[in-house]
């Protein structure tokens, strides 16, 4: 038997890296990475860990990987499989080349109706296999929380879990094979071993010795493997000796893909995985259940499990509460619950006959009764209704994730798992055990199996690691009183390796290296996990050690909201700016990305296109926050703020301010950004197309004295070329073309009373000053009476416009953005005051005063404004669901409008306002496209260098809606540059032309109706 490894191999010092980079890159055809800005972005996942990687593969094919690991292997470099990076225990995390899937190898093979199975590439994210076979009737049931991020191979490598694992098991019970690369360069497949007959002598080897193992130790294994379904540390040994609840195999057989499953990445490379799959059911009903105490609800779980639900999922009062805080999710909340109860358990039947699914709601409530709990089931059968509260419980969760401050929930004993008869009272001694800790934490997730997830809030750099291990201790205690397991969904990476021993015990720890040797011999696969492993408290290995610093700078934002202290116990945080940050709460705001990767999501919502065009971490809301962060801490060198590194991670950021809303922990990204280029430009003199385009504001004036000549430019490809070389304007763009008869210039005199002051931005007045004098129609129409706002008097250039400073902002020139800023509260505060509303029509500039504006260092008048602007779609539709709106609207030739929303719509909710404006024109049908950002967002797609991407972001979905869309179908976009993105996207065949709703609205309007005769 081959002797236990000593332990990981290290490659040192900046030669051996340059020798492995320069022979990665003759070998590979994929990105090669080892530029201290990628190697940090790869040194994290969802744990509290950071090793820096030697070095990052992104391979393009199976071939790429075999070519890595045939480097790796000469050189004695350890390897590291990763997919999403979504692990919570620090899996994908070490001193390796990182050979990330998740970005080419994302194949996926027919699917085979008599197996019922199908076979996959590791880098396939669920989510998307699932909608490929959803049309078939079947899904691949491993239904983790991630699965808008995980990949099969990183579920694999985890034996991850669903929620209805206690339905369909775990990964483990849903992988028929597996086709792997072994480090010494043998390729395998891995499947049940009465079909390995036929293998070549080095895999007979490793099946002979594996079996060996496993008959040496069929005692052993029934003593030390914990019983439970949820157990998912250590390799799966006991394919040998089936111990879990739920049978590997129908058949007992041995399949040594399970061996590979939850083996962490190291033992082999997957290189492919069949899958087994289910039927999808027809129908699901959700039983809420309401308990006054949690300690109830834990009692009752094991008898609901009896009757058979799919799911039973817990939330607590804490979770109620920030759910109920929420006026998105009170009424949704609100409906699941009966009075005040403490704690209520979701639990959930499917199956394709409904009146059985039905039936079990009411069997389900006829066993509260009998407990003691009549009429304590609020009984849903609406898929809707159901939809919503998980969509609650998740988002209850996020609230939870984005406390400020250095205190976080840490996930460690996050997902212990216990015999149901024991979770009430492991729950209650877990509760005791954060109290004498100082710490509190909240309870959520899987019931129904014994998996209960709870994250006391520790600050790792101070007492944190202490606390982490005393804590580790007395929970681990309790979980072995009870036959449990330590690790029950997450696996064990860098947190939990060192509790293997203490799990499995001695034997079975040497049993395991002998494993990890059969398979590894060289000990080159993700070193240091499952076996040989470092101590969960090793400061060397935290994201944020006791040494962490933050490097001083003076802030050009007000980040002060985040510079704080949060106290776990009593859930409070100290005053703004009180947080002792350097850099003045945007260090704090930095590292509130936990990395969790729920950014990576290619499904609804917007954040993040740039990442779903280009599929590059560097271009992940997560991969900018990691470079911020190690640019804040001084990890990438000094004024590393300004350094090109920080530059090319925020280069294809368009702002969209999709994570603002969609980042579970309130990561704002296009906040950062305009800190991050003021820094720059401090350091950096900005292009020349950046400088024009922040000053447009300025010479936009004379410009559109000028319109012929300004608009040469469209007319000549000459010009276009030469503007493309000089300015970087890309050549194929048509631009904004500039107009004589601005909306300003001979705009009506203003009602002296307004009680609405129309705010008529850049944008509007120069290019679009149609869309303004709509506005005023549809405003005149609902008998508003208007003013339009103008430079207050005493301002210092009363002709210039007023701008909203946007232009400025997305060039980091926060100093002149802050002076058009002025401007606008100057302007706007008296009318404010008097209590008007301001309206706007550019979604990107008037949502700024609701969102930069109060970060500007402006005082009380920048929130005043900001409580009082409103785009005008939000507008009309709150004096329409107020009854104060009237509009005599008739129905128009067309039946059907599609409707894109503008990122900022979006991210400030106005979006279902559009759509409510909309509707309220007689007989029109209004379709939302499912999209992200239309790619242009403001000048972004005008540049040369930004073309090809933005180009890809409106084809991933926008501009294939906008084409198969009828002719006509109306199409809507309130953003000037989607409309421009239409327009240029579908120019050719069949051109398109968005409109802003208010065009809409004001066609729509009576032509007898006496305003409108009189307006524009
Ligand atoms: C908010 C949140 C919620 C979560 N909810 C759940 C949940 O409900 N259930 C659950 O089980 N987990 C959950 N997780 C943990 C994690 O998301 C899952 O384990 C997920 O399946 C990991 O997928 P990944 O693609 O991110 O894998 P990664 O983290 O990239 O990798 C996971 C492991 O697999 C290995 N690996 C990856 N690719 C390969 C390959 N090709 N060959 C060999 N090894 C490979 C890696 O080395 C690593 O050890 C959650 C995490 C977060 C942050
Ligand atoms: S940016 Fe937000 S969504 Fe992305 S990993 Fe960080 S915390 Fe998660
Ligand atoms: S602002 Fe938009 S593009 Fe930028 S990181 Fe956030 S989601 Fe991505």
């Amino acid at each position: 038997m081959n002797a236990p490894l000593p332990p990981p191999l290290v490659v040192a010092g900046n030669d051996a890296a340059s020798t492995l980079a320069g022979r990665l890159r003759q070998a590979v055809a994929g990105d090669v990475m080892f530029d201290a800005a990628s190697r940090g972005r790869y040194a994290t996942d969802a744990s509290i860990y950071q090793v820096d990687p030697i070095g990052v593969v992104v391979p393009r094919s199976h071939d790429d990987v075999r070519a890595a690991v045939d480097v790796c292997r000469e050189l004695g470099v350890p390897i590291l499989p990763r997919g999403a990076g979504s692990s919570q225990c620090g899996q994908t995390v070490g001193a390796a080349l990182v050979i990330d899937a998740s970005k080419h190898l994302a194949g996926i093979g027919a699917f085979d109706r008599d197996t019922m199975t199908i076979t996959v590439e590791p880098g396939v994210v669920l989510d998307r296999l699932n909608a490929v076979l959803r049309p078939h009737g079947v899904w691949f049931p491993v239904d983790v929380s991630t699965s808008a991020q995980a990949t099969i191979g990183g579920m694999a490598g985890n034996n991850s879990c669903g929620s209805r694992s206690i339905r369909y098991g775990n990964m483990v019970h849903n992988v028929a094979a597996i086709d792997a690369l072994l480090s010494d360069g043998t390729e395998a497949r891995l499947a049940r071993v009465g079909d390995m007959r036929g293998a070549p002598p080095r895999v007979r080897t490793l099946v002979d010795g594996l079996a060996a193992i496993g008959a040496r130790e069929h005692d052993e294994i029934a003593r030390q493997v914990p019983k439970v379904l949820r157990r998912v540390g250590g390799y799966n040994i006991d394919v040998f000796n089936p111990q879990s609840e739920r049978p590997y195999t129908a058949d007992g057989s041995v399949n040594l893909a399970h061996l590979l499953v939850g083996s962490e990445g190291t033992l082999a490379w997957s290189r492919a995985l069949t899958l087994a799959l289910s039927p999808l059911p027809r129908h699901r009903t959700l039983g809420v259940v309401n308990f006054p105490t949690l300690y109830r609800a834990m009692q009752c779980a094991e008898a609901i499990v009896t009757l058979g639900p799919t799911a039973v999922e817990l939330v607590d009062r804490t979770m109620i509460d920030l759910a109920r805080g929420n006026p998105a999710f009170r009424p949704t909340i609100d409906a699941a619950l009966i009075g005040e109860p403490d704690a209520i358990l979701l639990v959930e039947f499917a199956g394709d006959d409904r009146e059985a699914a039905v039936a079990q709601l009411a069997r389900l409530a006829e066993l509260m009764g009998e407990r003691g709990l009549p009429g304590s089931v609020v009984a849903m059968t609406d898929a809707g209704a159901q939809k919503a509260l998980w969509d609650v419980r998740k988002a209850g969760l996020n609230i939870m994730m984005s406390m400020k401050g250095d205190g976080k929930p840490v996930s460690f004993i996050e997902d212990c798992a216990v015999p149901l008869a024991h979770l009430a009272d492991y729950v209650e001694r877990l509760t005791r055990v954060f109290a004498k800790h100082g710490t509190r934490g909240t309870w959520y997730a899987h019931a129904s199996v014994g998996t209960l997830h709870v994250r006391p809030i520790l600050d790792m750099r101070r007492d944190g690691a202490a606390k982490m291990r005393a804590i580790a201790e007395e929970a681990s205690a309790i979980v072995r009183e009870y036959k449990g397991a330590f690790s029950g969904e997450h696996g064990d990476g860098l947190v939990r390796s060192e509790w293997v021993a203490w799990q499995f015990g001695p034997r079975l720890t040497r049993a395991f290296e002998e494993i990890k040797a059969l398979f590894d011999p060289a000990g080159l696969m993700n070193p240091g996990k499952i076996v040989h492993a470092t101590k969960m408290d090793d400061a060397a290995l935290f994201r944020f050690p006791p040494a962490y610093r933050v490097v001083p700078i003076a802030p050009a934002l007000d980040w002060s909201a985040w510079n704080v202290h949060n106290d776990p116990v009593a859930g409070t945080v100290t005053a703004s700016g009180s947080g002792g940050d350097p850099a003045g709460g945007f260090a704090k705001a930095v590292e509130m990305c936990n990395n969790n990767g729920h950014c990576r999501k290619f499904d609804a919502g917007t954040m993040c296109p740039s990442y779903r065009a280009t599929r590059d971490e560097q271009h992940l809301t997560r991969g900018r926050a990691n470079t911020l962060r190690l640019a804040v801490s001084g990890q990438l060198g000094p004024d590393a703020l300004a350094s090109p590194a920080v530059r090319e991670a925020l280069d294809l950021c368009v702002s969209c301010k999709g994570c603002r809303r969609e980042c579970p922990t309130g990561v704002d990204m296009a906040k950062m950004k305009i800190e991050a280029l003021y820094q720059w430009q401090r350091a950096h003199a900005l292009p020349l197309r950046d400088r024009l385009v922040a000053a447009l504001p300025r010479w936009a004036p004379y410009a559109a004295r000028l319109p012929g000549l300004a608009n040469l430019r469209n007319r000549s490809p000459w010009l276009a070329t030469l503007a493309e070389r000089r300015a970087g304007i890309a050549r194929q763009r048509s631009l904004p073309a500039w107009r004589r008869d601005t909306f300003l210039r001979d705009a009506r005199v203003d009602a002296a009373d307004a009680d609405v002051v129309l705010f008529v931005d850049t944008f509007t007045n120069y290019f679009e000053p149609e869309n303004a004098r709509a506005a005023l129609t549809v405003l005149d129409a609902a008998r508003r009476r208007v003013a339009i706002a103008r430079p207050a008097p005493g301002d210092a250039e009363p002709a210039r416009p007023l701008c909203c400073g946007r232009t400025y902002l997305a060039a980091g020139r926060v100093d002149e953005a802050r002076r058009e800023a002025r401007r606008m509260v100057a302007a706007l505060l008296p009318p404010v005051t008097r209590g008007a509303t301001i309206v706007g029509l550019e979604p990107a500039c008037l949502l700024s005063l609701r969102d930069e504006y109060r970060v500007l260092g402006l005082g009380d008048a920048a929130q005043a404004l900001s409580s009082r602007a409103l785009l005008i779609e939000e507008f009309l539709a709150r004096e329409h669901a107020a009854g104060r709106l009237a509009l005599p609207l008739r129905a128009l030739p067309e039946k059907r409008a599609l409707l894109h929303g503008h990122c900022h719509q979006k991210a400030f909710d106005a979006l279902e306002a559009t759509r409510a404006v909309l509707a309220m024109v007689p007989g029109l049908a209004v379709d939302v496209v499912e999209s992200s950002c239309c790619g242009m967002a403001g000048s972004f797609g005008y540049d040369a260098a930004h073309y090809d991407v933005s180009m890809r972001m409106a084809e991933l979905s926008l501009l294939p809606a906008v084409r198969a869309a009828a002719a006509d179908t109306l199409i809507v976009a309130d953003g000037t540059s989607c409309r421009h993105q239409i327009a240029d996207g579908t120019r050719g065949t069949a051109p398109r032309t968005a409109e802003h709703v208010v065009r809409v609205l004001a066609r729509a309007l009576q032509p007898s109706d006496p305003a409108r005769a009189t307006a524009s």
